[in-house]
């Protein structure tokens, strides 16, 4: 697995490993927008190392509607066709969408919501199996650190998602100065997804979807 962390150099169009920026996004592929009609807000994108399982070498992208912030509640195993677009009970809204891609061009212009600040990915051990934890930060790859019992998903594809990522509570995105406060934000400077729960992302192996990424929230 990976630790990810957010370095104070500022990114620039084309960086590939970035907090807000320019997203790398495949040519088909439009900027996220909200059900509200918001584009959404880029956190992060970065490009999954390969020799992580399954993913290694896609470029994963994580948005979440600047004018939504909630959580993705618990519901049933298997996920219903296109589920991010219309996520299932109890979610109201899709606010949120990752995204795994390959042949991405950077988009004209940046986020204008958080910091385009690059991402540094440094490899680091995790122990397996019984009675060992694994590492408590954001990371891709590895396993991920529950906080309540394990969660498992099936894509409506019928490929059970596999553990990609975690993004640990409450860690914060720093947001640009010109920008609003985040709505129910846990710290006026930050963003934060999913209203600061740990995040997991669970991805379809079969990648049927760029968008076929399901986030397991906890606390
Ligand atoms: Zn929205
Ligand atoms: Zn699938």
């Amino acid at each position: 697995m990976y630790r990810i962390e957010i370095t104070s150099t500022p990114a620039v169009a084309g960086d590939r490993n970035t907090v807000g920026g320019w997203p790398l996004l495949d040519a088909d592929q439009p900027w996220p927008v909200c059900e509200c009609g918001s584009r959404m807000a880029l956190f992060f994108q970065l490009d999954v190392p390969a020799d992580i399982p399954t993913f290694g070498g896609e470029h994963l992208l994580a948005f979440q509607c600047p004018r939504h912030n909630d959580a993705c509640l618990p519901t049933a195993e298997r996920l219903p066709p296109r589920y991010w677009e219309q996520p299932p009970a109890p979610n109201e809204l899709a606010f949120w969408r990752v995204l795994l891609q390959r042949a991405g061009v950077p988009a004209d212009t940046a986020d204008p919501y958080l910091q385009p600040l690059r991402l540094s990915l440094a490899a680091a051990e995790e122990r397996h199996g019984k009675g060992s934890a694994g590492v408590w930060a954001f990371k891709v790859g590895g396993r991920p650190v529950w906080s309540q019992e394990a969660e498992h998903y099936r894509c409506a594809c019928g490929s059970d998602l596999a553990f990609l990522l975690q993004v640990p509570e409450n860690f914060g995105f720093p947001k640009r100065p010109e920008a609003a406060e985040q709505v129910d934000t846990f710290n006026g400077n930050e963003y934060g997804m999913f209203l600061g729960n740990d995040v997991y992302l669970l991805a379809c192996p079969a990648r049927c979807d760029p968008a076929a990424v399901w986030p397991v929230n906890q606390n």
